[in-house]
């Protein structure tokens, strides 16, 4: 297939209806009237910039049997993202030049989507020696988040210095907020639901407390530091005090911290059992809130694929995680779109303007205009789908199987190629 083409009457996030041309990769002209030799009807559909995902678990090395970096940005295209950051707990974790290195390539050779490595903050995921951060940052990779996710930067010092170092590249730390000791064998949120159903609670004050030291040491440092994952109204607080006082925080949300609560957890579906856990239905409210008034950046899946037998058993026992990336863009597009209260320009800052900037993909959250590299995804706003369990995903840990839920990505556009084309993944021309 050409690599000249023309989405002929798309409609842009402000709301106007136009052609969009692409050659050889680039965003050529977006205007009206518009021709080349192949010409596709984008009648109806919402053209955005390619979604970019801060925070996925590929799972490539080690874990193949959950994900692999090509089934995984398969799911990704699929989902109308253009980019992802893989995260660092693989086996071998991903915490030197030559692991994020093989995981960049892995992404290159998948040809679905830019797989940007996480580097681990912290030797082995293991709190206790920082990893060679400017080693990541200075491979063939080029590092600029750097994470534990799976575990916290417990240690304050080790914080303080993962902060103070990645200055010296513009980078940024990714901080997975739990407190270790006060979530021990923790299996759900601590509340009304986990006394009643007998099972060992997860405080908020475990993730608000390790926020509030973190921005303070931020501050402290004068460094950037990014939240994963917020899940509790208290965070919301904590990040909210932080911005106005000009420290240099920005936080995600995921989407199943936006639509689900603990009180799920009572069906003992370990397919709801997730880390930070489900929290109430106030928690989810106000991180709605959050997202739409600008405290939370963006939204990251965290997309954690797991198999089979790691969730069919019993909830004590069951792995943590859910899988995020094919249905992200539906949960957005409820919450801000079919709420009434937000924006597709807004869609397009949380997915895909703003977790580029955090990440610094310099190819990546692009306006959709003449020389923008040609990320481009399509979605038809009026379709109503029931999620699946079949997915491009090895695993099939999804929670919203069986749910229907607002929009189609129809078409995923990755450097000037379709990646998806009619919702279904396309055998694209560079291979
Ligand atoms: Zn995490």
């Amino acid at each position: 297939m050409s690599s000249n083409f023309v989405l002929k009457n798309v409609t842009l996030a402000a709301g106007e209806t136009k052609d969009i041309q692409v050659s050889d990769g680039f965003i050529t002209s977006v205007g009206a009237g518009l021709v080349a030799d192949e010409m596709i009807d984008c009648n109806g559909l919402v053209a955005l910039p390619g979604f970019v995902d801060l925070h996925t678990h590929l799972r490539e090395p080690g874990f193949e049997q959950s994900e692999t970096v090509l089934t995984g940005t398969q799911s990704a295209a699929l989902g109308g993202f253009t980019a992802v950051h893989a995260m660092a707990n693989t086996m071998p974790v991903a915490d030197t030049a030559g692991v994020v290195e093989q995981v960049a390539s892995l992404g290159i050779e998948a040809g679905y989507a830019e797989v940007f490595p996480i580097g681990a903050v912290t030797i082995g995921l293991e709190g206790k020696q920082l990893a060679e951060l400017g080693a990541m940052a200075n491979s063939k990779a080029q590092v600029k988040v750097f994470s534990d996710d799976g575990k916290c930067v417990h240690d304050p010092v080790i914080m303080r210095r993962a902060l103070e170092y990645v200055k010296a590249f513009e980078g940024v730390i990714a901080q997975h907020a739990q407190e270790p000791r006060l979530t021990e064998g923790a299996q759900m949120h601590e509340g009304a639901v986990s006394a009643e159903l007998g099972l060992t609670g997860w405080p908020s004050v475990a993730e608000e407390s390790i926020i509030a030291r973190d921005v303070l040491l931020a501050e402290h440092v004068n460094s950037r530091i990014h939240i994963c994952h917020l899940s509790t109204a208290g965070s919301v607080e904590i990040i909210r005090w932080a911005k106005a006082r000009g420290i240099k925080v920005t936080a995600e949300v995921t989407p199943h911290h936006l639509l689900l609560t603990d009180e799920l957890v009572r069906s003992f579906d370990s397919v709801y059992k997730v880390n930070p856990p489900l929290r109430t239905a106030q928690d989810v409210e106000a991180l709605r809130e959050a997202l739409i008034d600008g405290t939370i950046d963006i939204i990251a899946t965290d997309h954690a694929p797991h198999p089979i037998e790691s969730k069919d058993c019993e909830w004590n026992a069951a792995a943590f995680g859910m899988l995020g990336l094919e249905t992200a863009a539906s949960i957005a597009q409820e919450v801000l779109i079919e709420s009434g209260k937000s924006s597709w320009t807004r869609l397009a800052e949380v997915l895909s303007f703003a977790p580029a900037r955090i990440g610094g993909d310099s190819n990546q959250g692009q306006m959709i205009q003449a020389g923008s590299v040609a990320n481009i995804v399509l979605i038809d706003p009026k379709a109503r789908r029931k999620v699946v369990a079949d997915s491009a995903s090895k695993s099939k840990n999804s929670p919203y199987v069986g749910l229907e839920l607002p929009g189609r990505v129809v078409h995923t556009i990755f450097k000037g190629y379709f990646t998806v084309r009619d919702s279904q993944l396309a055998n694209w021309g560079r291979r």
